[in-house]
């Protein structure tokens, strides 16, 4: 009888526990607020990156994390600071989004953006679609002003010209570089799977004053892609998530990979579940990608403001800005 009373004075005592530990503030604060960015995985290799060159990418990189850091130290939400950076790359050439996005087999661009709300977790997303200058703006509609969560092709094209969203002709996203790639594609004189050329969609993850997540990622897809292909960036849970809860993530990397693992709500789920620390979960998920054959990476910021990257490609390009001072731009593994 002692042995019983005494089991259940010690379950009475760990339930309540138990009980603290959920409804307990979180130990630690972290940075009031944070963000980081990327300009996709697979950069150019060394022997092809001109210092000039090297300069400009990290100068837009900085652009586009400055642009972030006035948002959200201004008070903006999370949400507007992943779409006002991700707008950034979408017009700046030299990213596989919105201007200077990928040439699909046919010589065309079909672009995929998706944002996501880690406050109720609603999110928009669009696949497939041509001329909208700004794809993550076009999200952000289906978001807030649709009943759906993701639109493609035509449909979200007519739904972009009902909502007044910002159009182009179709030769405004084109650039030389990307044709040289699509060429050299066909031509096979490379894999449309090479590493330098394959990658560059952009994305923003951020956490505000008031503690809400946000993720954004939009992109042209991979060079020379058909069929209509889409790739994991404009779907919740594999390119794009965000959950108050635990974290938000944008992901860039081989597609088809990152949905198959669902990597984006993979990491988040840990985090969730198991309290994992950030990069421990985000290097574990993306150690799947890798044992599965493909390679890429993510940006994460998480629920106590931790921003984190992890990617298994020669480089990244990205960036990361806190409350708290930090404050760096970088594109190779090694540094
Ligand atoms: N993940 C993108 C896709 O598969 C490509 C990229 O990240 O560059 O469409």
């Amino acid at each position: 009888m002692r042995t019983v009373l005494v089991l259940l004075a010690a379950l009475a005592c760990s339930t309540s526990l138990m009980a603290q530990d959920r409804s307990a503030p979180r130990q630690a604060p972290g940075p009031e607020w944070s963000l980081a960015i990327h300009g996709g995985a697979g950069t150019l290799s060394r022997s092809d990156m001109t210092p000039e060159r090297d300069r400009e990418y990290r100068a837009a990189l900085q652009a586009a994390l400055d642009a972030g850091v006035r948002a959200l130290a201004g008070g903006g939400s999370a949400l507007d600071a992943v779409q006002t950076v991700v707008m950034q790359l979408e017009d700046d050439a030299r990213f596989n989004a919105g201007r200077g996005a990928v040439f699909t087999w046919d010589g065309g661009h079909e672009l995929d953006a998706a944002i996501m709300d880690g406050r109720d977790r609603s999110a928009g997303a669009v696949a497939g679609v041509g001329g909208i200058r700004n794809p993550i703006t076009l999200a952000r509609k289906v978001m807030e002003e649709s009943p759906h969560v993701m639109l493609s092709g035509k449909g979200a094209e007519a739904f972009a010209a009902e909502h007044g969203v910002a159009t182009m002709p179709a030769d405004w996203f084109d650039t030389e570089a990307r044709r040289e790639a699509l060429e050299k594609v066909k031509s096979e004189q490379v894999s449309a799977l090479d590493v330098d050329i394959k990658f560059g969609t952009v994305g923003a993850v951020a956490r505000d004053r008031a503690g809400n997540l946000a993720a954004a990622t939009s992109t042209g897809g991979m060079t020379g892609k058909r069929w209509n292909r889409i790739g994991d960036s404009p779907i919740i849970g594999a390119g794009t998530y965000a959950d108050n809860r635990s974290c938000a993530v944008s992901a860039t990397g081989w597609g088809e990979y990152f949905i198959r693992v669902g990597v984006a709500k993979a990491i988040c789920d840990r985090r969730l579940l198991l309290r994992e620390d950030m990069q421990v979960a985000s290097d574990t998920v993306l150690a799947e990608v890798k044992a599965l054959g493909g390679d890429g990476g993510v940006i994460v910021v998480s629920d106590e403001g931790e921003a984190v990257f992890s990617f298994n490609t020669g480089g990244m390009y990205r960036g990361r800005a806190d409350s708290a001072g930090l404050n760096e731009v970088a594109i190779y593994a090694d540094e």
